[in-house]
């Protein structure tokens, strides 16, 4: 399948991954819009979050976010999670992932 974050995730793409195990993967985005930005995604491809069945994929991607997030000291000043679904959603990446985002302060309502 021609999905670029599942080359990241089985190191066809080489990336210097900030965490990984079996499951899930983390990494800088390459066009960050915060000081920290990164992407955890789930290894398995799983198109988007309307394409999630098993629920326990939320436990995982959320539980890793939130656990780099405490190593990396980001809930000092606070953090934000985001999830794009869909064109609407501004998904561009057919590839579920969750943005973490730090390091600035983030506006809202978002554009
Ligand atoms: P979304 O718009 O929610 O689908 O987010 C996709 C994100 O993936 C964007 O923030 C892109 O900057 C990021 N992105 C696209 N290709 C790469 C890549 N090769 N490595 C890291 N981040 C990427």
């Amino acid at each position: 399948m021609d999905c670029i974050f599942c080359k990241i995730a089985n190191g066809e793409i080489p990336t210097d991954f900030v965490y990984q195990d079996e499951d899930v993967a983390v990494f800088r985005d390459v066009d960050p819009q915060a000081p920290t930005h990164l992407l955890v995604i789930p290894k398995r491809h799983i198109a988007s979050s309307a394409d999630v069945t098993d629920p326990s994929v939320w436990s995982v991607l959320v539980g890793c976010a939130v656990e780099v997030a405490r190593k990396l000291g980001l809930e000092k000043d606070g953090y934000r999670m985001v999830i794009n679904t869909g064109t609407q959603g501004g998904q561009t990446v057919p590839h579920l992932h969750l943005h973490l985002l730090s390091g600035r302060n983030l506006g809202w309502p978002p554009g």
